[in-house]
C-alpha cells in the first residue's frame, strides 16, 4: 500500500482531509494551514524544523501517535480550526469561480501551458532546487495556481537533490558537501499511474542507440497546479542509468546532456501518455530546450510533416525564457557528443537541420550546440527576466537575432522582457502577514495593486510604531535561529567555540544588521566588503554606531573559487579585529533565506554588473520592509529610488577595465554610503524613541517593491504579453 493510503487508514475519519492537505504544498504558504499542522502536535512540528524534514506534514502524519490524533479529533477547538482551513482549501483549490484567468480570458478556458524546469524551489522540505532559478520556477507555479492559470509543470525528483553544506572548522572554514539519500516516503509525492493500464507509468528515451532509459513519474500538487517529477532510479534500468537523476547539477558535461535529454524528451512523452495536449510549452532556461526537438521529431514521424513546417508549428506554440547574461552560464555541448547521442532524431530531422537549430559561437572557444540558441530558434516569443538583462542578452546573441530577423522579417519578434517577481504569500514573514491582516483582511487578494497599498497603508493606519514593532519581531526570529543553531551544535557535540562565533553567537539584535545571502558564484563578490579591511574594521567596531554583517550561501561543489570566498569570510568572522560582527550561517536554504530576508535591516547585493540577470532576493527583502543596498544590476535599476527606498552602489555605473579597480571602487562606494548615509540614518533617534526617518525608507521600500515585483504582477505580464498572444496565433 502506498504511504498516502496508509495515512488515510491511520488518521481518524473526522480528520482525514489532513492527508490531502499534507500532500498539497498549498499548506506551506497559507498561515492558517501551517498553524493547523503546528497545533496538531507542536513538539513534533518543531522537531521537524531542522534537517531535510523541515516542517514536513507528511513526515508528521507518519510519526504522530494515535493517542495524540485521538485527542485532537476530540478537541472542539482544534476541529473548528480544521473545518475552517478545509473550507478555505476547498474554496481555493476545488472551486472554479472567481479565478483571475477565467474572468480575464473566458476564450481560453480549455488551454494548457506546459512549464518545464530543471529545478523547483517550493519549500525546504522538498529538496529539488539549488537557488534562484529554482525558487523562481516554484514561485511561477504557485502564483499560476493562485490566479487560475492552467499550467502543468514537469521537472525532476532527485534522489539526493542538492547538497547540505557544512563548514569545517578542522579544515579552516572549507565547505564540505553532504549528499543525503532522501526518503521519498516522507515527501508529498504520489506515484503516477498509466491511465490505460493502471500500473506505474513509465516513459522512456533512447541514448546513443543503446538501451532505453526508463523513467518513472511522481506527482506533487502545488495548489491547483500538478507538478510531475521524473525519476530514473527504478529496477527497469541498468544500474548506470539508475543514478542519472541522483543529483541536481551533479556531474560533468555528459551527465548534464543526459539529464537534459531526459527532461526534454520525457516531459513531452509523459504529457502525451497522460492525454494532456499543451497549447504552449514554456521553457524555463535552456535545460529543457530538447523538448522542441522531440516535438518536431514527433510531427515529422506521426504527421508526415516536412522539417520546416514542423519547426513552424513548434515555434508557434513555444515561449522561451533565458536567465543567464554571461556566456559561460549557457549549456553548450560538443557536436561530437551531440552526434553520438541523437542518432535517431538526427535521421528524422536531417543532420544539418538538427545541428543548425543549436549551433552558436560566443567566440573565444565558446562554440558548439547551444541550448539557449536552440530555445530561441524554436520559440516564437522569448524573453529575458529584467530590462537590463534584455539589453545584455540581445548583445550576446546579436548574430542569432539578425539571423531570425532576416529569416522571418515581418513576423520576427525581438527578445522581450518580463521582470521577475516573487510569490508574496511565500516570502512575506508571518509577523508582517499578521500586520497586513490587521489593517486589511483582503491584502492577499489585492497585493499587486499599488493603489490598494497607498490607500490602506498610509501613515495613519500603518504607523511607524507598527512597522518597527513587527520588524523587531522578524529580527527576533532570525536571532533565535542563530542562537538555537549554536545551542544545537553544542548539544550535538559539534562544539567549537570559534564555530559558534562564526555562526553569529555574539551578534547583537540592536545593531544595524546587513544581510548577504545567495549562491557563492564568484561574480556575486560576497567578499567585496572586505576589500579595504582597515576601513571595514573602523565601521564595524564603531562603539556607538556599530554594524554587523550576516552571510549565507553555498558554493557549487566544483567551484573552488567560490569555496575560497566562504573560507575567507569564515576567517574574517573569527578574527577578533572585526569584533565578531561578521557571521556566516551554514546550509543556506529556503528556510534560512526567509528568516534573513525578514530579519536583517538592509539587504546587500554587489555583483559585477551586468552579470546578474535579475536577482530576486532583494525583492523578497523589500516586501518585508528592508531597503536594498545594491549595484544597479538585474531588477534594481527598475525599482531604485535613491535615499527613498534604498541606495545604489556605484550609482554612475562606472566600469573599469580591470576587475581589481572595479572591486576597489565599488567597495569604496559601499563604505562611503554606509558612513555618510546608511549608518547615520539608522541610528538617528532619541533615546526611547524609534528611527522615524529610517522607517520612512522601510515604508517606501515596501510600497515601491511589493506590488510591482510580486509574482502576481509577473504572471499577469506573462499571460497578457506572451501566453495569450501565443494562444491566439
Ligand atoms: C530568492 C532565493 C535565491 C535567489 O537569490 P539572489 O539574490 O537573487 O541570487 C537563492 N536561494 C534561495 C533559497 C532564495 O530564496
Amino acid at each position: 500500500m502506498n504511504i498516502k493510503d496508509q495515512l488515510y487508514q491511520k488518521i481518524p475519519d473526522n480528520l482525514k482531509n489532513l492527508v490531502d492537505l499534507a500532500y498539497n504544498l498549498w499548506w506551506s504558504y497559507q498561515p492558517d494551514a501551517r498553524e493547523l499542522f503546528q497545533n496538531l502536535d507542536p513538539p513534533l512540528w518543531f522537531s521537524t524544523g531542522s534537517g531535510y524534514t523541515r516542517h514536513n506534514p507528511v513526515y508528521m502524519l507518519r510519526n504522530i501517535t494515535p493517542k495524540r490524533l485521538e485527542k485532537m479529533s476530540n478537541s472542539k477547538k482544534f476541529m473548528k480550526r480544521y473545518e475552517k482551513v478545509m473550507n478555505h482549501y476547498n474554496s481555493e483549490i476545488m472551486a472554479n469561480n472567481d479565478l483571475w484567468w477565467n474572468t480575464e480570458f473566458p476564450k481560453h478556458l480549455d488551454k494548457i501551458i506546459a512549464y518545464l524546469s530543471m529545478e523547483y524551489g517550493l519549500h525546504g522540505s522538498l529538496p529539488i532546487y539549488s537557488g534562484g532559478l529554482g525558487v523562481l520556477a516554484g514561485d511561477h507555479i504557485k502564483e499560476a495556481s493562485d490566479l487560475g492559470i492552467p499550467i502543468v509543470a514537469v521537472g525532476f525528483l532527485y534522489q539526493e537533490g542538492y547538497f547540505d553544506q557544512r563548514i569545517s572548522a578542522s579544515r579552516n572554514g572549507w565547505q564540505e558537501e553532504l549528499f543525503r539519500e532522501h526518503d521519498f516516503n516522507d515527501l508529498p509525492i504520489q506515484e503516477v499511474l498509466d491511465p490505460k493500464t493502471n500500473t506505474p507509468l513509465i516513459v522512456s528515451v533512447n541514448f546513443k542507440d543503446e538501451m532505453d532509459v526508463n523513467v518513472k513519474v511522481w506527482r506533487v500538487d502545488v495548489g491547483r497546479v500538478p507538478l510531475y517529477l521524473l525519476d530514473s532510479n527504478i529496477e527497469e534500468n541498468v544500474p548506470w542509468y539508475r543514478d542519472l537523476t541522483d543529483r541536481l547539477y551533479g556531474g560533468g558535461s555528459e551527465l548534464r546532456l543526459q539529464q537534459e535529454i531526459i527532461l526534454g524528451y520525457c516531459s513531452v512523452r509523459l504529457l502525451d501518455k497522460l492525454g494532456i495536449n499543451p497549447t504552449i510549452y514554456h521553457l524555463n532556461e535552456g535545460h529543457c530546450s530538447f523538448s522542441s526537438i522531440e516535438r518536431i521529431r514527433k510531427l515529422i514521424t506521426d504527421e508526415n510533416m516536412e522539417f520546416k513546417d514542423a519547426l513552424e508549428v513548434i515555434r508557434h506554440s513555444t515561449l522561451f525564457t533565458t536567465h543567464t547574461p554571461v556566456p559561460a552560464g549557457h549549456d553548450v555541448f560538443d557536436f561530437g557528443l551531440i552526434n553520438a547521442y541523437f542518432n535517431e532524431s538526427m535521421q528524422t530531422l536531417g543532420k544539418d537541420n538538427f545541428c543548425s537549430l543549436g549551433a552558436y559561437d560566443f567566440g573565444h572557444g565558446g562554440g558548439g550546440f547551444n541550448m539557449t540558441a536552440l530555445g530561441l530558434r524554436t520559440s516564437l516569443y522569448h524573453n529575458a527576466v529584467a530590462r537590463l538583462h534584455r539589453e545584455t542578452s540581445d548583445e550576446m546573441f546579436k548574430p542569432l537575432f539578425s539571423e531570425l530577423k532576416s529569416k522571418y522579417s515581418e513576423s520576427y519578434n525581438p527578445l522581450e522582457y518580463v521582470t521577475n517577481g516573487t510569490h508574496v504569500p511565500s516570502f512575506v514573514g508571518r509577523p508582517n502577514q499578521e500586520l497586513f491582516s490587521l489593517i486589511n483582511e483582503n491584502w492577499i487578494k489585492n497585493h499587486d495593486d499599488p493603489m490598494f497599498w497607498k490607500n490602506n497603508y498610509d501613515s495613519h493606519t500603518l504607523t511607524d510604531y507598527h512597522i518597527w514593532e513587527y520588524h523587531k519581531r522578524c529580527k527576533t526570529r532570525l536571532f533565535r535561529l542563530i542562537r538555537e543553531t549554536a545551542r544545537k551544535n553544542r548539544q550535538n557535540g559539534l562544539w567549537d567555540t570559534e564555530l559558534a562565533l562564526v555562526n553569529g553567537a555574539l551578534l547583537d539584535p540592536d545593531v544595524l544588521t546587513i544581510g548577504f545571502a545567495r549562491r557563492f558564484a564568484t561574480y556575486k563578490r560576497a567578499n567585496l566588503i572586505f576589500t579595504d579591511l582597515d576601513r571595514l574594521k573602523r565601521i564595524v567596531n564603531d562603539p556607538y554606531h556599530p554594524v554587523q554583517f550576516i552571510f549565507a550561501g553555498k558554493a557549487h561543489p566544483r567551484d573552488d573559487a567560490g569555496k575560497h570566498i566562504i573560507q575567507q569570510i569564515y576567517n574574517y568572522a573569527r578574527n577578533p579585529e572585526l569584533g565578531y560582527r561578521i557571521a556566516f550561517l551554514e546550509n543556506y536554504d529556503l528556510i534560512i533565506a526567509k528568516l534573513m530576508l525578514q530579519g536583517c535591516d538592509v539587504w546587500l547585493n554587489n555583483p559585477v554588473r551586468p552579470n546578474e540577470a535579475s536577482g530576486t532576493s532583494g525583492m523578497k527583502a523589500s516586501m518585508n520592509f528592508l531597503p536594498n543596498f545594491s549595484i544597479l544590476d538585474g531588477w534594481w535599476p527598475e525599482a531604485h529610488q535613491e535615499d527613498q527606498n534604498g541606495w545604489a552602489i556605484n550609482s554612475e555605473n562606472i566600469t573599469y577595465p580591470h576587475r581589481g579597480a572595479q572591486d576597489w571602487n565599488d567597495a569604496k562606494s559601499i563604505y562611503d554610503l554606509l558612513e555618510t548615509k546608511i549608518i547615520p540614518l539608522y541610528y538617528d533617534f532619541e533615546p526611547g524613541e524609534i528611527p522615524f526617518n529610517w522607517i520612512q525608507v522601510m515604508r517606501q521600500a515596501h510600497l515601491s517593491v511589493l506590488p510591482q515585483f510580486s509574482a502576481r504582477r509577473m504572471l499577469k505580464d506573462y499571460s497578457n504579453k506572451l501566453y495569450v498572444k501565443l494562444m491566439e496565433k
